[in-house]
């Protein structure tokens, strides 16, 4: 019989690792205990997840982790394999939960990561749960275990922490940000690449420039014995910063994040920012602006979904660091310096356009009639007082909305 302390600890200390997304809620459990879930945005929308940690017993020195070997919160609580996959199905079959999220503390990296596979296994084999599985990859997994997680879980996630060796050492002093990270990264974009044969081994992986960052090769339609390639063309593989816990730049922080989508296969970052933990050494650190972070957002969404150019993205920047003001806008300062005449206008200059996402770019710019009106503008999907600025509508550039007729 599995504690409900145990149950509840073990997940609210999974709270560590939240992602911009998630929302934490408690349910009543009995007794006086709730337990902790996380309402979460996944590829097939917003559920509910039972996020947990196997063990928060952990070796590693992580100076911000309230789980670390240096944190003077030391009651340590841990699953079984059998009793986590007891625990999620029975909270899924209650219709409580939609998913699971397994991550562990580290006593051993490739012990630890063992039992999350196996937790995995039972859940999928002897519970037959086909729902999403999020299973988090340990600094130091093998390469098999890195395949056999791709084979359980809908998505899977490392994360990189912080922008650099130097920086992660700083904090975390156990973890090698090449080795641990990125390296298993690389390992994880050539399994979803089907080139599983052919996977980086040794130093001469690690990625020296942009150029560098291709590490697995072969061809994406390989299909190395063993790795189900089509099942894992499914595999979604995300990853998660800190901002601000370090003295490292905005510009470093993005930079990092270009490379990961150019080349580690990334589907998504996660930004969150520092926030000190009582009882961990950097608890007298100040905390990094919620701002902060979601301005990273922000560029990360210009670059990752609307294809800004590394070149463009360096407008938004002011010495390395992002203003608390919409980088859009800075960019579009500098792009438009002359206002952009609306007819005839490519899709990929009105996506440049504060106030023209996507959709209303290539609305705009098939539009067959032509457009004489800021109130046409506004049908064909731009939000017109953030797009007056820069924009000619017929040959006539005006700043207010009532200027127009
Ligand atoms: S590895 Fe680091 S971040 Fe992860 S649980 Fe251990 S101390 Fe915390």
């Amino acid at each position: 019989m599995v504690s409900l302390e145990k149950v509840s600890a073990l997940s609210e200390l999974a709270s560590y690792d939240m992602e911009q997304e998630e929302r934490l809620k408690f349910i009543p459990l009995s007794g006086e205990k709730d337990l902790p879930l996380y309402e979460a945005k996944t590829p097939k929308g917003r559920c509910t997840l039972f996020k947990t940690l196997m063990t928060n017993n952990c070796k590693m020195d992580c100076k911000y982790c309230i789980n670390s070997n240096c944190s003077k919160h030391r009651a340590a609580h841990k699953y079984s394999p059998a009793e986590l996959a007891e625990v999620f199905s029975s909270l899924a079959k209650r219709g409580l939960v939609q998913g699971l999220f397994l991550s562990s503390s580290i006593e051993d990296p490739v012990d630890s990561m063992e039992k999350i596979l196996e937790a995995g296994r039972i859940i999928r084999m002897e519970k037959s749960y086909r729902g999403y599985i999020h299973l988090k990859i340990l600094p130091g997994s093998s390469f098999e275990q890195i395949k056999q997680a791709m084979e359980i879980a809908n998505r899977v996630s490392i994360n990189l922490e912080s922008v650099s060796p130097s920086h992660l050492a700083e904090i975390a002093s156990n973890k090698d940000f090449k080795n641990d990270i990125l390296k298993r990264q690389a390992w994880i974009r050539s399994i979803i690449k089907g080139s599983a044969a052919s996977h980086p081994q040794g130093e001469d992986f690690f990625p020296k420039s942009p150029s560098d960052w291709n590490p697995g090769g072969g061809s994406p339609d390989a299909n190395p014995e063993g790795v189900p390639t089509r099942a894992l063309m499914h595999v979604s593989h995300t990853s998660q910063i800190m901002v601000g816990v370090d003295g490292e730049s905005d510009w470093e922080i993005f930079s990092l994040a270009a490379s990961e989508y150019d080349y580690m296969n990334l589907t998504r970052l996660y930004y969150s920012a520092f926030k000190p933990i009582a009882g961990t050494p950097l608890e007298n650190r100040a905390a990094a602006p919620l701002w902060r972070q979601n301005r990273l957002y922000q560029a990360d969404w210009l670059y990752r979904v609307y294809n800004y150019s590394r070149n463009e993205m360096h407008f938004a920047f002011d010495e390395d660091f992002l203003p608390n003001t919409d980088p859009k806008v800075l960019i579009a300062r500098e792009l438009f310096q002359k206002p952009l005449e609306v007819n005839g206008a490519e899709e990929n200059e009105l996506i440049r356009i504060p106030g023209i996402g996507p959709k209303a770019a290539k609305t705009i710019s098939s539009f067959k009639g032509k457009i004489t009106s800021m109130r046409t503008l506004s049908q064909l999907g731009a939000i017109a007082g953030r797009a007056l600025p820069f924009v000619k509508i017929d040959g006539l550039h005006q700043t207010t909305i009532s200027s127009f007729s």
